[in-house]
C-alpha cells in the first residue's frame, strides 16, 4: 500500500495552515483558489472543512488511485503527514483501510 493508492489523510481532517502559504503571499505556493478562510490568520484547503472531508485538490478514488494536483505546492500540514503515523493511520481506518504497511508519504 503506498499514498497513490490511498489518499485518505487528504479526505479526513480540515487541512489549516498560515494565511502566508497561499500565493498570494510573497513566497506563497498554495494557489489561494484552492483555499477558502478559517480565520484572520488562517486558511484551509477548500472542501476540508466539512463534515465529510475532501479536498479539492485530490483526484481519483480514495483507497484506489489517487493523486494531489498540487503536490509540489501543498501546504505544510500535506508535508508533516508520513505514511504510518498515527494521523496517517487514524485516517485510513475512517476509510475502512487497513493498517499494513503504506510506504511512502503525501
Ligand atoms: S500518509 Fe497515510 S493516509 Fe495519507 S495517503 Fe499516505 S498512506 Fe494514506
Ligand atoms: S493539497 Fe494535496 S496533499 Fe494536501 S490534502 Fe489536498 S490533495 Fe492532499
Amino acid at each position: 500500500m503506498d499514498c497513490q493508492r490511498c489518499g485518505a489523510c487528504c479526505a479526513q481532517f480540515r487541512v489549516s495552515f498560515y494565511w502566508a502559504e497561499a500565493d498570494d503571499a510573497p513566497g506563497g505556493t498554495v494557489p489561494v483558489g484552492l483555499t477558502e478562510t478559517v480565520s484572520p490568520h488562517t486558511r484551509c484547503m477548500q472542501g476540508t472543512w466539512s463534515s465529510q472531508p475532501r479536498c479539492t485538490a485530490l483526484e481519483g478514488d480514495v483507497g484506489r488511485h489517487v493523486g494531489c494536483r498540487i503536490y509540489d505546492l501543498r501546504p505544510t500540514p500535506c508535508r508533516q503527514v508520513t505514511a504510518g503515523d498515527a494521523q496517517c493511520l487514524k485516517a485510513r481506518a475512517a476509510h475502512g483501510l487497513s493498517a499494513e504497511a503504506p510506504s511512502a508519504s503525501t
